[in-house]
């Protein structure tokens, strides 16, 4: 369930995105779980505003500082993918145009709270995320129905996204996985 308003939740993401702009630093309250990435979509008149937030460990496949070149090259590609929007989304109607791409990656600097199971070493003290946003200008947003989530072929290791959409006529909440990979705004 969203708690914000419908302004408070657009209020809140502009500040986001000037707070990850400015500072470059990311944290969050609790440690994400591995296979589960987080997906908001707010609509704001012509403006399409995308965030997504992914553990690093399900599209690098390690959490720490890349220390070497391999782990390096693998960053490197995955933000590749990741910076070409049309490898993350597909959408039907709304006539949206690209305007921007911020991405960013950060520790959590927490020690782990949960089990590690999913981890391949278990080592590891720091859980680390990757967040993008995407900014898209429409033309007719209101024709905008279908918004189809690519980065479960992308990347295997996302198995689920929990998706919160905010509009001015609606909102919802769709759990996805790489069956079931469509947003439908009614
Ligand atoms: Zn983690």
């Amino acid at each position: 369930m969203i708690s914000f308003s419908k302004k408070t939740y657009a209020f809140v993401f502009s500040f986001l995105l000037l707070f990850f702009t400015k500072s470059f630093a990311v944290s969050s309250q609790k440690p994400h779980i591995h296979g589960i990435s987080n997906l908001n979509i707010a609509f704001e008149n012509k403006l399409l505003n995308i965030e997504l937030k992914t553990p690093l460990m399900d599209i690098v496949g390690f959490e720490e500082k890349p220390k070497n070149s391999r782990q390096k090259k693998a960053l490197d590609i995955a933000s590749g993918i990741l910076k070409n929007w049309k490898n993350v989304f597909a959408f039907k109607g709304g006539s949206c145009e690209n305007e921007k791409i911020l991405m960013l990656t950060g520790n959590e600097n927490k020690k782990h709270t949960h089990k590690h199971e999913n981890h391949k070493r278990l080592d590891i003290d720091t859980h680390s995320d990757v967040r993008v946003f995407y900014g898209f200008n429409c033309n007719n947003l209101n024709n905008l129905t279908v918004v189809e989530v690519l980065l479960f072929k992308q990347f295997p290791e996302i198995q689920q996204i929990n998706v919160q959409w905010v509009r001015t006529n609606g909102q919802g909440q769709e759990l996805l996985n790489k069956d079931q990979n469509k947003v439908f705004f009614r």
